[in-house]
């Protein structure tokens, strides 16, 4: 038994990985989340990267897609990313408390929160699956895209401070912005939140990033880039590009994200008879990705999703599917933005900048 538990430990480390963390409690008193599901430390020399995958899904506001997602990595020892979308902390009733910049008070283009029993469910999501070790980060809150302007494109530098203020700002007192003493307690601190995803990928690097670094960001994922490639500094954070690859069953390429691959494959039209076909399309560009990262370069693959049922539910059981299939590969390690930034500062400066040199994979 002993023996056994220690070959297992072994296969583990060998693997880069750790043994799937223990599941925290959801309670109101003080919490620790579970670690990190890999091992930060410098690779030995010779040793492969491990390949990290990472799942992120924007707006984060099901209960039903928290509960699927939550166990399926459970299952296959993953952890997550969830872009939280501010607006979801505040009750429709509330929606007055936020004024996104340039716009009306109580305006956002995808809504808020409903009730407050609604507003007590996501809070509990939230803890759960920040005590599990899966990662908090931020979509932002009113989500305005072009069309809606000014959007996140026309935002000068203050503005999108304005914005971070306000997500902390919901984050930090929901309860009270609400009037809701009796709410569940949001234990995720906003020291947490490190990164995160802007709304249609919009905002300018030189104006957005500014912003983000005097907000403690130390990471964005929103900018395409071409083909699989390791995070790059930009503007003193990390980039995690959202990769423009080869998508299946098209022959065109697109923004590896659910909503890109809908326009991609039939324009963003809602057509549910053609839900399976369009998640075998996704599913099998996943694949290639893996399978390029794995036997390329390595890089950290970003699976970029949002909580949603579009087009007959096409795009979430893909994203599903292949944690399922790739999360306890070899060599393998699905997890968050911030995991793989500790890992990467872990490295030898040496080994750390041939790494984020290397070409790109898979475009
Ligand atoms: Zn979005």
């Amino acid at each position: 038994m002993f023996v056994a538990a220690l070959v297992v430990a072994l296969a583990f480390t060998l693997l880069g990985k750790q043994a799937a963390p223990a599941l925290g409690a959801v309670a109101d008193g003080p919490a620790r989340p579970a670690g990190p599901n890999v091992e930060i430390a410098a690779l030995r020399p010779g040793e492969r990267p491990p390949q990290f995958v990472l799942f992120s899904f924007d707006g984060s506001g099901s209960h039903e897609k928290w509960r699927r997602f939550l166990a399926t990595a459970d299952r296959v020892g993953a952890q997550f990313t969830g872009f939280l979308s501010g607006t979801y902390l505040l009750t429709n009733d509330n929606a007055e408390q936020y004024t996104g910049p340039g716009h009306a008070a109580g305006k956002s283009s995808i809504g808020f929160g409903g009730t407050p029993q609604d507003l007590a469910v996501l809070i509990r999501d939230l803890n759960t699956a920040y005590l599990r070790g899966h990662e908090i980060g931020s979509h932002y809150n009113g989500h305005f895209c072009d069309g809606a302007d000014p959007s996140g494109n026309d935002w000068t530098t203050a503005q999108w401070s304005a914005e971070m203020d306000a997500f902390a700002r919901l984050f930090t007192d929901h309860r009270a912005l609400n009037g809701l003493a009796g709410l569940p307690r949001l234990i995720v601190p906003a020291a947490a939140i490190q990164g995160g995803r802007t709304p249609c990928l919009e905002g300018e690097p030189e104006v957005f990033f500014p912003a983000a670094r005097a907000h403690g960001m130390t990471y964005d994922s929103s900018r395409p880039v071409t083909g699989l490639i390791w995070p790059q500094r930009l503007h003193g954070l990390w980039e995690f590009g959202m990769p423009v690859v080869p998508v299946a069953a098209t022959g065109g390429k697109n923004i590896a994200m659910d909503y890109n691959f809908w326009v991609q494959l039939n324009d963003a039209r809602d057509e549910p008879e053609r839900a399976a076909e369009f998640a075998a399309a996704v599913l099998e560009t996943y694949e290639q990705m893996y399978a390029a990262a794995y036997d390329g370069n390595r890089a950290p693959l970003v699976i970029g999703n949002h909580f949603n049922n579009w087009s007959g539910n096409a795009f979430n059981p893909a994203a599903e599917q292949f944690m399922a299939e790739v999360c306890d590969n070899p060599e393998t390690v699905c997890t968050t933005y911030q995991n793989v930034i500790a890992w990467m500062e872990a490295q030898d400066p040496d080994v750390l900048a041939e790494l984020v040199a290397r070409p790109p994979s898979g475009s």
